[in-house]
């Protein structure tokens, strides 16, 4: 992860530099002054320090966003328009995959630098980017985008998952391919797909290869695991209760996360109470990224219980989906149209999935705009907190680490 204090940007030899935002309205209150001192928020500016104004207008000053879970390797956004085909499952999809990787004229480094740059002047100031470790493929999701996140250096944080989206069982082959990932160095996590469901094997052992793998991996490598579970029902819950008990097993307790998990989504009351009991308890995050009213996760029930929530992007204009955009201010505002939110602090704890659920599950310092908090924040137009998420204005100013890394929509 970047350090924060790297970029903060001109220094003198005498002492601190310091950014003052003047005029700013943090979350919609009284307009201050935001002053940013080696990139962290500061009560005042330091005695002889080189200061840079910058004049926020009246701005709402909002944390930057975490997108946990994003897949920046499959997508053609800034590519010429593509027709999707009808596909039915997930093996249908991969083929398609396939075919537009081949088709597309950008290799995948540009492709993902372009989209990641563009989250970045969104507002996006960390993301967990899946990638697809395949024999199709090899290594080159991975390396594109450990090449993307060299150059977003000091914009954006990226964790980057090896994701065998072709399966284990599946797809000979890639087992290794997730081995030479994690010996290479450039992976946070090791991900995984539908153990009992997509990625069964012939399903006469009993036993789970696909998690033997990536749990053994995740061991040996120190890496976090993220794990790709679509499959509802037991088909879902009995790989999530197979991969609670390893992450207590191997002591991976707070580096193991759950994405999509609709198994979850789809249960309320007691059932849902317990599972997230069972998560709270292995310390296992899980992810949404608010596709349906049928498979939003309930988040707020489920960080009641405890457990770590973050909201993501999924795929942008890729195979799978046309839809899709990486703002993670649009994701929010979509999280509150599926899960059918009306009051004003509904729409908050919206907003604050994707800024502090997002910042927690990725291991970040929360962005809350305090001194001592990262100076990591987007100046809007607007009025107050529920009116941005619902308006979605134009992210006028971002600013990372107390340097000013976007402007209107773009970086500078
Ligand atoms: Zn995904």
């Amino acid at each position: 992860m970047t350090n924060h204090t790297a970029d903060a940007g001109p220094r003198t030899v005498a002492g601190a530099s310091a950014t003052v935002f003047r005029d700013v309205r943090p979350f919609g209150g009284p307009a201050v002054d935001l002053i940013a001192v080696d990139g962290v928020l500061a009560d005042a500016v330091p005695d002889g320090a080189v200061v840079e104004y910058v004049d926020g207008g009246g701005r709402l000053a909002l944390p930057t966003l975490v997108d946990t879970h994003i897949h920046p390797d499959k997508t053609a956004w800034g590519e010429p328009w593509h027709s999707r085909r009808p596909a039915r499952g997930i093996a249908e999809y991969v083929a398609g995959d396939v075919e537009l990787h081949r088709a597309l004229p950008t290799p995948v480094a540009e492709r993902a630098r372009r989209l990641m740059a563009h989250a970045a002047a969104q507002g996006t100031r960390a993301m967990r980017a899946h990638a697809d470790v395949a024999p199709a493929y090899g290594l080159k999701g991975v390396l594109g985008v450990a090449e993307a996140r060299e150059k977003l250096r000091g914009v954006l944080d990226v964790q980057l998952v090896a994701f065998p989206q072709h399966g284990v069982e599946r797809a000979p082959g890639a087992a290794e391919l997730l081995e030479e990932a994690a010996a290479g160095g450039l992976i946070d996590a090791v991900g995984g797909i539908d153990p009992a469901g997509f990625d069964s094997g012939d399903g006469t052992s009993g036993e789970n290869r696909q998690l033997d793998l990536v749990f053994g991996i995740a061991e040996r490598h120190g890496l976090a695991v993220d794990i790709h579970l679509h499959d509802v029902g037991e088909r879902g819950l009995g790989p999530l209760r197979d991969i609670a008990a390893r992450t207590e097993a191997l002591g991976l307790r707070g580096k193991v996360t759950i994405s999509h998990a609709f198994a979850v989504a789809a249960l309320s009351g007691r059932e849902l109470d317990a599972t997230a009991d069972l998560l709270a308890s292995a310390d296992i995050a899980l992810t949404t990224v608010a596709p349906s009213a049928k498979t939003v996760l309930p988040f707020r029930r489920l960080a009641e219980r405890g457990v770590r929530v973050g909201l993501g992007s999924d795929g942008v204009r890729d195979n799978w989906s046309p839809y899709g955009n990486a703002d993670m201010l649009h994701r929010v505002w979509l999280l509150g149209w599926t899960r059918g939110v009306r009051l004003d602090e509904e729409l908050e704890a919206c907003f604050r999935l994707a800024a502090d659920g997002g910042a927690e599950l990725l291991g970040l310092p929360k962005a809350d705009l305090r001194p001592g908090a990262p100076a990591d924040f987007m100046l809007v137009e607007g009025e107050c907190l529920p009116q941005v998420v619902i308006d979605l204005p134009r992210r006028d100013v971002v600013v990372r680490a107390g340097r000013v890394v976007a402007r209107d929509g773009r970086l500078v």
